[in-house]
């Protein structure tokens, strides 16, 4: 990180940055009210830094050791106001710094009516957010693997549903893009884009998603550390995109019995990551838990830990969804969740 001085000239500044860019590197640059801050981007062993402590405007060169340096507080010290968080705008939902913000929809859109039918009543329950899935990552090749495994095709088609519905109700989408082939695609019809557990690991997916300038929400990967799933949304930051909300989905569960939920939601996740990034973090009491019964309590524990969001899948019929019936909740169910949440955010808040 290289911190310039008051007085430090554009020249300056120009000089640190092609320094570091000689080096191989690419150099973020935050001009702030009183000082400019260098952030370079890559391998900082190879850059000289006893050298550009020495260049003109240069106040202070040092090496910061975080594989999530771009999206740390300790960072963001000197590139935002300090302490301050990050709100992810997302159509016109602002996430981060305010009331927890409800996504929610079907795990996979399954038809034009279905879909439409969930949109309007997810809306009327409270919901700022739709969801749905056009590819879905499963564990047998012989179910259901979403209206988009039918091809570009069926993908734009059920792509166009959700921006209908999105519109048709007054609410942004977010779905999953699972490969690099289908981001662009993705892209042109949604408000934000969705990274998968399984995928949090794909650099070159993250990359590819972060090129497209969109919100990107994050989950993390159920084998993952807090470390890994911040290094990995590195990889966001570092094409200087810095919407990203991360999402806690549940980890896998420890020891031999029967563990009564799908994963383990790590609660404690939200805390920790507030501390270690200005990032929002969201909680999906859904895929984490599996059982619809715990959606309920699980959200507002996750309200009380300060999660900035919610995403919960919902049905009409949970009983007729192709895909994980089992954790969705009904619309009535949606409604009395965000009404708890709401309330509870508001004594969290006060206190
Ligand atoms: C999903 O949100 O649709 C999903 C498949 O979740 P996860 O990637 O957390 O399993
Ligand atoms: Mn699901």
């Amino acid at each position: 990180m290289i911190i310039m001085k008051t007085d430090a000239t554009e020249e300056d500044i120009q000089r640190v940055v092609e320094e570091i860019e000689r080096s191989g590197l690419r150099a973020d640059v935050s001009r702030g009210e009183y000082m400019t801050v260098i952030g370079p981007v890559g391998d900082e062993r190879r850059l000289a830094f006893d050298r550009i402590a020495t260049l003109a405007g240069v106040k202070e060169a040092s090496m910061v050791e975080s594989p999530y340096k771009l999206i740390s507080r300790q960072y963001a010290r000197f590139f935002g106001e300090p302490g301050a968080n990050r709100t992810v705008i997302i159509g016109d939902v602002h996430l981060g710094n305010g009331e927890p913000v409800i996504i929610a929809g079907p795990c996979a859109i399954e038809s034009r009516p279905q879909l439409m039918r969930i949109a309007e009543e997810v809306k009327g329950a409270g919901a700022q957010i739709l969801r749905g899935g056009v590819f879905k990552p499963r564990s047998s090749v012989h179910s259901f693997q979403g209206l988009g495994a039918a091809g570009a095709e069926g993908a734009e088609e059920a792509l166009c549903w959700l921006k209908e519905a999105g519109d048709a109700f007054d609410m942004p989408v977010v779905t999953e893009v699972r490969g690099e082939s289908m981001v662009e695609l993705v892209a042109r019809y949604v408000d934000m884009m969705h990274i998968g557990a399984r995928n949090m690991y794909d650099q070159d997916l993250l990359v590819a998603v972060a090129r497209q300038r969109k919100p990107v929400l994050l989950k993390r990967h159920f084998g993952a550390s807090i470390e890994e799933l911040l290094s990995f949304s590195e990889y966001v930051a570092a094409e200087g995109n810095k919407d990203i909300i991360l999402c806690e989905r549940g980890i896998v569960p420890m020891g031999k019995g029967k563990s009564f939920t799908r994963y383990t939601l790590d609660l404690a996740a939200v805390p920790v990551i507030h501390d270690e990034t200005y990032l929002p973090v969201i909680v999906d009491p859904s895929h984490s838990t599996g059982r619809r019964d715990l959606i309920y309590p699980m959200s507002c524990a996750a309200v009380a830990a300060g999660a900035d969001g919610l995403m919960i899948e919902v049905h009409y019929d949970p009983s007729e969804a192709l895909v994980d019936g089992p954790q969705m909740v009904t619309p009535d169910e949606l409604r009395s969740i965000v009404d708890a949440c709401r309330r509870l955010y508001a004594t969290v808040k006060k206190s």
